[in-house]
């Protein structure tokens, strides 16, 4: 039954959507509700419906949740970066292992789905290699450095994000006094003038080796000099840039780096391979994790050295680097240019001559290096962005009938599109692990390990 807005219910938060908020039913018809948890009962409001679901706001909280915790950070609540603080961690593991399970019967149609335990973090804080701090004036024209709110541009001021490097602490003090000291203007999207623009850190969790760039809109930064020797006082430091970026743009980073002081790039590890990381490079955000996962894709893979193996959507190469290491041939196909760039450079700093790296879309390379050169797959890789794969690579991929695919994913809908479509044709689902990469968000990625069957038939 459709209620009416303005309607008070009391209802039973049952499930976690797509920004974090809670989802209920009220005789069957669902309901999202921000600011509840999994597991409350609470007096709702509806301020919206539609045909098959509805908005309401939480009016009074009637039985909290058991899985509601205090969140670390004072602004979780209202800043865009995280969505789940305020959910006890187990709990979040547990939604996002249901999220793959769901998404594999209900999209996939898969009846039997034994998933290995969910890869959970050690430690779900301070884990993000990656941060870009907006900066900015509030309403009193005072300098304010932070997060966007979630889905808006409203900067909220702080000084300790508990899921960024520790670092960054210590990297923003020295910032904020020496913008501070030399009334460095802060960049205003509505007049498009002002100076700076983002904050943005990398550290090389393995290395130690960390990297500050100033994005602005121009090209020199008055008494860089001082704040050169402010910032190399801090322990790691190896790169500190400018990243010059003019345009009227949400986007966050220009093309165009300018080293101040150092290198202009930063190196780390995972598992044995290094990886060169400058400002603009692509780089997973959560290595820890990302290595569990990799781990995983290769022991999936069951390499015994003589495979030639395809990585597909292979970004930077860290897979297909990985995945070298155990292979006779590897073959990455990524369609950003600089990205192959910066693969080959990987490639070449760890001595790896077994990785050949073509630019293009996937679905074109493949099935061209098919037909046109014979090459043939005994593993094929793929680790697509959220869309998914588009159907004609998986004709491919069935064509060239490799013993296994491996599929690594971070959208689990698609994820088991993709499969079902493998699956009804010639491969059995075998393995299912989840992994967390962002802890207090809602994404969730998956390896998954697919056999070919047609061996068998
Ligand atoms: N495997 C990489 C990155 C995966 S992210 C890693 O682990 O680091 C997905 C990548 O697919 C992105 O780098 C994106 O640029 C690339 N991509 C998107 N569409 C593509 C397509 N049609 N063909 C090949 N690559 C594509």
């Amino acid at each position: 039954m459709i209620p009416n807005k303005n309607d008070q219910l009391e209802i039973k938060i049952e499930d976690i959507g797509a920004e974090g908020e809670g989802i209920g039913k009220y005789e069957g018809y669902t309901l999202f509700v921000k600011d509840t948890v999994m597991g409350d009962t609470a007096l709702v409001q509806v301020t919206k419906t539609g045909k098959s679901y509805g908005y309401a706001k939480l009016m009074k909280l009637v039985i909290p949740s058991q899985y509601r915790t205090e969140p670390r950070c004072p602004i979780a609540a209202r800043c865009g970066g995280c969505q789940l603080q305020h959910v006890d961690y187990s709990k979040q593991l547990e939604y996002k292992n249901n999220k793959v399970l769901s998404c594999l019967t209900r999209i996939g149609c898969f009846s039997e789905v034994t998933m290995e335990p969910i890869c959970g973090m050690d430690e779900p804080y301070y884990y993000r290699n990656k941060s870009q701090f907006p900066v900015g004036r509030d309403k009193d024209g005072k300098l304010i450095i932070g997060f966007y709110a979630g889905r808006t541009h409203a900067i909220i001021d702080t000084e300790h994000c508990y899921i960024g490097a520790e670092i960054n602490v210590d990297i923003l003090k020295v910032m904020r006094v020496f913008f501070e000291k030399y009334k460095v203007q802060p960049y205003d999207e509505e007049s498009h003038r002002g100076l700076l623009r983002h904050i943005l850190t990398r550290v090389a969790f393995n290395t130690g080796e960390i990297m500050v760039c100033l994005v602005i809109n121009g090209t020199v930064l008055p008494h860089k000099e001082e704040l050169i020797s402010k910032l190399t006082k801090l322990p790691g430091i190896k790169s500190i840039c400018l990243n010059v970026n003019k345009e009227r743009t949400n986007v966050i980073l220009g093309d165009r780096i300018i080293t101040l002081w150092g290198e202009p790039y930063i190196t780390d590890l995972i598992g044995e391979v290094k990886y060169r990381i400058s400002p603009l490079s692509f780089y997973q955000i959560n290595p820890i994790q990302t290595k569990k996962l990799y781990d995983t894709a290769l022991e999936y893979a069951d390499l015994h050295g003589d495979e030639v193996v395809w990585d597909l959507y292979c970004g930077i190469g860290t897979i297909s680097l990985f995945l070298a290491q155990k292979a006779k041939q590897v073959y990455g196909v990524e369609i950003i240019p600089q990205a192959i760039d910066d693969a080959r450079t990987n490639a070449e700093l760890n001595k790896i001559n077994n990785v050949t790296f073509y630019v293009g879309a996937a679905e074109e390379v493949l099935p061209k290096a098919a037909r046109e050169d014979n090459i043939h797959a005994d593993v094929i890789v793929v680790d697509p962005p959220r869309k998914g794969c588009e159907q004609s690579l998986l004709d491919t991929i069935l064509a060239m009938a490799p013993k296994r695919v491996v599929y690594v994913s971070c959208d689990p809908a698609t994820l088991a599109r993709d499969l079902k479509y493998l699956c009804e044709k010639d491969y059995k689902l075998e393995k299912v692990k989840a992994f967390d990469q962002f802890a207090h968000s809602v994404h969730v990625e998956t390896v998954v390990l697919l056999t070919q069957q047609l061996l068998l038939k």
